[in-house]
């Protein structure tokens, strides 16, 4: 599949005509192209969107949510094919994958509901005076994504940008930019005016740098690495842009003795390896108190052994392909390296290459025991199918533990000890902490890390107020 840019409405080729390949990262084979755009595309793109605004901006709240509410419909009919899409491009269970359309189009459904609630606050002053905030539209706002949940992503920033009465210059990630592609078409199809929506496909480096550097584009709502994060904040910092960041994360899944731990075994499979593990609030740092440790270790063990890991497309596949070589590679130079200290490797730590797909980036689900606290790979976000099991004896030495990295995304706690899970909770330095539970989302709640983990908080009325810009008006009486 050979995709374009979705520029005011039209299909269009990268200005100087480059692509770049696209990898099917499950066979490890190139299957279409991308355009390879530079400054000149998101300067068009940008345009285009300028020219978008003083409509769109001005046009009535209920108008913006039957559009909306049209995209999601879009999606949701083209469900299946976006699936496939989004399976062939990343690596991902084709079943996952038709799971996180249906995350997609809520996403659209729910900013598009966001737009018809939002308020101005007021603030009275005795009889002195009233104040009220307006909030505004910032303009033409960049957002750009990472290949771990493509569609899911793309559309959590999108979609509140655009109730909120912005114009958009996006940008997906190399890797996985076919069903952002398509999003155009399906936005095209539902009546959002041209310019509103503009996507931008090629590299970070050339397209998603121009963004960031764009002088006129006030904000930018980025998710995908901590490194990448700490650019671009030198980039837009001395600029003055807004900026959201939702960056890496290096996650603590805590099990006490006294949780339900059928429930907690079961979850923790999934915490630690849907998607590869490949997801930013998967558990990575599994700690599980003593007097259980055994217990839960011989089941994790069995439960990820059993794990069928392989084709896509093949509806008992638990465990995809890793989503590009680079990464691949990455992943299994963790694994060499926490050999190198110390580890023992209970099960997993070793690439596979599944009959038929020999070329494929497979990596089976690998369970490490016996590395310290404060190796590298304990510290570091390895971001593939590898967690880190260690026991501990209070809950004092365990929290120090979970906080102990540059990361402070998310949290999962496992105790049936009510007031031990408020206390936990509260000592954990996360943006996110789930008890008994884990990527339970409600997406009116703020979503988003503190420390390395990132900058602002998505989701609900957070990503409103990020997409406006709050503007007091006082009133004597
Ligand atoms: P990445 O930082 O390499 O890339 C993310 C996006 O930024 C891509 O679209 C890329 O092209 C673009 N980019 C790269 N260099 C850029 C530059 N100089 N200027 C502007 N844009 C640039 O991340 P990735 O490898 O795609 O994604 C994996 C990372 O994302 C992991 O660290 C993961 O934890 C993180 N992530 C975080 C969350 C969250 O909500 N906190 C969610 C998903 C993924």
């Amino acid at each position: 599949m050979n995709i374009q840019n979705y520029i005011n409405g039209d299909m269009c080729a990268a200005q100087l005509g480059a692509v770049l390949d696209n990898y099917n990262p499950a066979s490890g084979k190139v299957y279409g192209t991308i355009p390879n755009s530079d400054a000149q595309d998101v300067s068009k793109a940008y345009e285009a969107a300028a020219a978008a605004f003083p409509t769109w901006s001005n046009t009535p709240a209920e108008e913006r949510f039957k559009v909306m509410n049209a995209i999601a419909e879009g999606i949701d009919n083209l469900r299946d094919a976006l699936a496939l899409a989004e399976s062939n491009d990343q690596g991902k269970p084709l079943w996952l994958a038709k799971n996180e359309m249906i995350r997609a189009a809520q996403n659209f459904r729910f900013f598009a509901t966001a737009a018809m609630q939002f308020a101005s606050e007021s603030h009275a002053m005795e009889n002195r005076a009233i104040n009220y905030t307006l909030r505004t539209p910032i303009g033409v706002v960049g957002c750009i994504s990472p290949w771990n949940l493509p569609l899911y992503l793309f559309t959590w920033k999108i979609a509140p940008a655009l109730a909120a009465g912005n114009c958009v210059v996006a940008k997906p990630s190399e890797f996985t930019p076919v069903t952002a592609a398509m999003l155009g078409e399906i936005c095209t199809a539902a009546g959002l005016p041209n310019g509103v929506l503009n996507i931008v496909h090629g590299l970070g480096a050339t397209v998603g740098q121009a963004i960031v550097e764009h002088p006129n584009i006030k904000a930018i709502s980025f998710t995908g690495g901590t490194a990448t994060g700490k650019h671009i904040s030198s980039v837009a910092g001395p600029m003055f842009k807004k900026v959201s960041l939702e960056l890496g994360g290096k996650n603590p899944n805590i099990i006490f003795a006294d949780a339900d731990l059928d429930k907690a075994i079961k979850t923790t499979v999934n915490s630690s390896f849907m998607n590869q593990g490949e997801i930013c609030l998967c558990g990575s740092r599994v700690f599980v108190e003593r007097s259980v440790y055994g217990q839960v270790k011989d089941a994790l063990v069995k439960a990820v052994s059993e794990m069928k890991v392989g084709d896509p497309l093949d509806p008992a596949t638990r465990v995809g392909a890793i989503v590009s070589k680079p990464h691949y590679e990455k992943v299994l130079g963790y694994i060499a390296l926490a050999k190198e200290e110390g580890a023992t490797v209970l099960c997993g730590g070793t690439a596979l290459h599944p009959e038929g797909l020999e070329n494929g980036y497979y990596i089976a689900p690998t369970i490490l025991e016996g590395l310290s606290a404060s190796a590298r790979c304990n510290m570091e976000e390895i971001f593939g199918p590898v967690i880190s099991i260690m026991p501990f004896d209070t809950e004092e030495e365990v929290l120090a533990m979970a906080n102990a990295t540059d990361y402070g995304l998310a949290a999962t706690v496992w105790t049936e000890h009510l007031t031990r899970a408020h206390r936990v909770a509260a000592q954990l330095q996360m943006g996110i902490v789930w008890v008994n539970c884990w990527l339970l989302r409600d997406l009116r709640t703020p979503f988003g890390g503190v420390k390395s983990s990132g900058v602002g908080r998505e989701g609900g009325w957070e990503a409103m107020r990020f997409f406006t810009e709050p503007k007091n008006v006082c009133i004597a009486l």
